[in-house]
């Protein structure tokens, strides 16, 4: 099948294939990774390894620490306040994932809504001037690809004077990134990165300080000082997104191609879309992600229908959120040019024979 789902995604079969090569004797050990100690010297070089290839892809400068945490995103919409909300944060709502990082900040300290594109479906980004943001903020907190409403920043929003806080967990790995623009980047695995359970965290390394009111695992200093071992980590979502990693460096060939495929794949299915005269995509042109294509029909009982008969041929999980409603392909990197290709014939197909 072609797998559309938003996440947990569709994974690279280069990964799939290798890690079922190596399921039954992993780096030589005679046993599967997740039967390894994390404390083991074969574990250690397998995390080492790939925070090494990230760094590499992802051009991340010395200056900054990589993580592996557990909790998912989620955990990211209070961790962040937990460690950095003094004075405030100001948070552009750019759909569910800002409100639920809004409702978690309410709960630890001043927040400030400084721009929403709710009242429009979230169909757009909102663009801030340096002087929308409060004068006292500590932080500018967005979500650079919305899942959901497929939109995505072209653009950070200005943020001089403050740290920037981003969740990239939908579009992180899909282009290049200046890291040098963020104070702290997370990313749930499950989408770009890996399997469910691993969320990673890229944090410039003088944000990290102790505390001693902080729980020791809400604190990102705790995972830099132990090389994100301090208690057992999610191993084997480690070493599957290692050979993402790998994949991403060795098959594909860095970031700039993964973006150009992107872009290629993206550009395929809106121009598609745009042209039909049954589906549409509710986003403002310019802020159309690469990553989610949300579409609709129009028509609420022809929609159930086109999920339903995607389903049939082997497409799977394009049924849109519960929000947005209609439909949303979800075209991660590991997607194949060829999946959105056979996509288009069948939209075809599915268009010609319900045409009003
Ligand atoms: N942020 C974004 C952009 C997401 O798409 C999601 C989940 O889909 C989350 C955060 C929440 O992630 P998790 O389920 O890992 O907590």
């Amino acid at each position: 099948v072609y797998n559309f789902s938003a996440g947990p995604a569709c994974l690279p079969e280069w990964v799939l294939n290798k890690a079922s090569e190596e399921m039954l004797d992993a780096h030589q050990s005679g046993m599967s990774v997740m039967e390894m100690s994390h404390r083991s010297s074969e574990f250690e070089d397998i995390l080492n390894t790939a925070k090494a290839r990230l760094r590499r892809l992802m051009n991340i400068p010395e200056d900054y620490e990589i993580l592996f945490l557990q909790g998912g995103g989620s955990m990211q919409f209070s961790m962040i306040p937990m460690n950095f909300l003094k004075n405030g944060a100001d948070i552009i709502n750019t759909g569910q994932w800002t409100k639920k990082a809004i409702a978690e900040h309410k709960k630890l300290g001043k927040t400030n809504v400084v721009a929403s594109s709710a009242e429009d479906n979230f169909t757009y980004i909102p663009k801030i001037k340096q002087s929308d943001l409060s004068e006292d903020s500590d932080y500018v907190y967005i979500c650079e690809n919305n899942t959901i409403y497929g939109t995505k920043y072209k653009e950070l929003p200005p943020h001089e004077g403050k740290m920037l806080m981003a969740d990239l967990s939908s579009c992180i790995l899909s282009e290049p990134t200046d890291v040098t623009k963020y104070d702290l980047i997370f990313a749930g695995a499950q989408k770009n990165i890996g399997p469910a359970g691993v969320t990673l965290v890229i944090i410039k390394k003088d944000l990290l300080k102790d505390s001693d009111t902080l729980p020791s695992m809400l604190n990102y200093k705790t995972y830099a000082d132990n090389n994100s071992m301090y208690n057992t980590p999610p191993t084997y979502g480690i070493y599957i997104c290692g050979l993402v990693f790998e994949w991403l460096e060795d098959v594909i060939g860095g970031l700039e191609n993964m973006q150009k495929i992107n872009h290629q794949k993206a550009n395929l299915l809106y121009d598609y879309i745009d042209s039909s005269s049954l589906y549409s995509n509710p986003v403002n042109k310019e802020d159309r992600s690469y990553m989610n294509v949300p579409f609709v029909t129009g028509d609420k009982e022809l929609d159930a229908k086109f999920v339903k008969e995607a389903k049939e041929a082997g497409f799977v999980n394009i049924k849109g959120h519960r929000t947005v409603g209609g439909m949303r392909a979800s075209i991660y990197n590991a997607m194949p040019l060829e999946g959105i290709e056979t996509l288009i014939e069948f939209m075809k197909k599915f268009e010609a024979e319900n045409a009003k």
